[in-house]
């Protein structure tokens, strides 16, 4: 089995970033040997910080919804990262491009003070947050009706544009779900068999993930809706955040434990 989840909303709280109501949990499924994989619109460098700090370090981390994938754990070899489809220059290409007809400021425009500013994060923070290779965040500060122009835009150039919190990340057409398939395969390969996936996910960025899961969990948000939905195989938790992810994981550690 191999359990993907996604971060902010499910094993991290919401409102404080805490994960000590899923810690227990996630002990429990360790000891049954279920790598862990990271699956977050955050970078490689606050990826590797979380998972260095949650005991995750050996499993890949899929970083950036998708775009970038840290190889790293037993099986995979050396440490390496690969960046699937567009590279992160090609997309900042198309937003200069852009820019000349819609008004927006990108984390590159911003720069490190800005980022900083709008983002109150600390200068170490800050240089994690930009640490970036597939795709670009930015605030849109044109009229709001704009955005399906910016979006159509980007599509004709085969980019995509999610909305993520504040900020709307511009992508090279990747996203958790393919991320998900390459890196089930990839332990497949290593391991010469076939194995179950579980996804984790909250937003619609997680989606796709959820869908090509073989189980999945839908977490809800902090006022109790859900925005994603669960197709297949799955289950809906009835709390958000860390306490949700513990409560959805425990119960299906317990099923499959109970079948055995
Ligand atoms: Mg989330």
């Amino acid at each position: 089995m191999l359990l993907f989840t996604d971060v902010d909303g499910c094993l991290l709280n919401k409102h404080d970033y805490k994960y000590t109501d899923a810690l227990p949990i996630l002990q429990k499924v360790q000891e049954v040997k279920w790598p862990v994989i990271l699956c977050s619109s955050k970078t490689a460098s606050e990826l590797t910080v979380l998972a260095r700090e949650l005991r995750l370090s050996s499993a890949p981390l899929i970083c950036e919804n998708g775009a970038r994938i840290i190889w790293q754990g037993d099986g995979f070899g050396t440490e390496r990262s690969t960046v699937c489809r567009t590279h992160r220059d090609a997309v900042l290409k198309s937003l200069r491009r852009l820019s000349k007809d819609f008004r927006f400021r990108s984390f590159t425009d911003l720069k490190l003070p800005g980022v900083m500013q709008v983002t109150d994060l600390s200068k170490e923070a800050a240089v994690r947050a930009m640490d970036r290779e597939g795709t670009e965040p930015i605030l849109w500060d044109d009229d709001p009706t704009l955005i399906t122009d910016f979006e159509r835009e980007l599509m004709a150039e085969g980019l995509t544009l999610t909305l993520g919190g504040r900020f709307w990340h511009v992508a090279g057409g990747t996203n958790k779900g393919d991320a998900l398939q390459q890196v089930a395969k990839c332990y497949e390969t290593s391991m010469k068999r076939p194995l179950r996936t579980i996804a984790i996910g909250d937003s619609l960025v997680d989606q796709s993930m959820l869908d090509r899961a073989d189980f999945s969990i839908g977490i809800p948000t902090p006022d109790g809706t859900h925005d994603v939905s669960i197709s297949g195989k799955g289950m809906y938790a009835t709390m958000p955040g860390a306490a949700g992810w513990a409560e959805c994981v425990r119960r299906l550690l317990d099923q499959i434990h109970t079948k055995d």
